[in-house]
């Protein structure tokens, strides 16, 4: 075996004890993948979104565009890290038309936080972590503004509020796919929808470097 080879590989040893951590953190309610970073599908059109059709908090958050590099720094991160953990936490449909999604999404920042922050003690110190929405909206909505971005100052919610997925441009859908997680059409019958009342999810990576 090859020295890149028995680096991998300890690397993955590493990661399977990562993976019960990030499940210990979840506490029951969230599913983690191990991926290869290599597998990730990052796109400039999605990262541009954001700006148009525009993000009611596109410009609003240190952590959104157009105050993050997005696929380009992502890119650059995923050079150094050779694995993902993908982090699915489900929720019932309703939840996510209405104020309620601000609860789940604030728990998934808190958790990919925390597994980011678990990665970086055992040694993974590149380790960054990326959830669904903007932390605008979710740790600072009762703020009228970024504090990163209007006093120059230090973020209200650092142990927990992680850059937006979505402005790095990252492909969801594919994500799903590579997990596993994606659910063919063709099976979404109403029968099936019926059987399955946790109908809706959102999405974290936590890149292990
Ligand atoms: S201060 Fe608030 S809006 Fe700004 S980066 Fe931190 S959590 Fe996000």
């Amino acid at each position: 075996m090859d020295d890149h080879a028995s680096q991998v590989d300890k690397n993955k040893l590493g990661l399977d004890e990562l993976v019960q951590i990030a499940l210990q953190i979840g506490a029951g309610i969230i599913d983690v993948v191990t991926i290869s970073t290599s597998d990730i599908l990052v796109e400039e059109d999605l990262a541009n979104m954001c700006r148009e059709p525009r993000c009611a908090f596109y410009g609003l958050s240190a952590n959104c565009p157009p105050y993050v590099s997005g696929p380009y720094e992502l890119r650059r991160i995923m050079e150094i890290c050779t694995y993902a953990l993908a982090i699915k936490m489900d929720a019932p449909t309703g939840w996510l038309m209405t104020d309620e999604r601000l609860v789940i999404m604030r728990l998934l920042h808190e958790i990919v936080a925390d597994i980011e922050r678990a990665a970086i003690e055992r040694g993974y110190t590149n380790s960054k972590a990326f959830a669904a929405g903007s932390c605008k909206e979710i740790f600072c909505n009762k703020q009228l503004s970024c504090r990163m971005l209007t006093n120059n100052g230090p973020c209200r919610n650092p142990q927990y509020a992680r850059p937006s997925i979505e402005a790095y441009g990252v492909n969801v859908h594919e994500l799903t796919k590579t997990t596993g997680w994606f659910i063919n059409p063709r099976d979404s019958n109403e029968a099936n929808i019926n059987k399955v009342p946790m109908a809706a999810a959102i999405y974290g990576l936590v890149l292990i470097g």
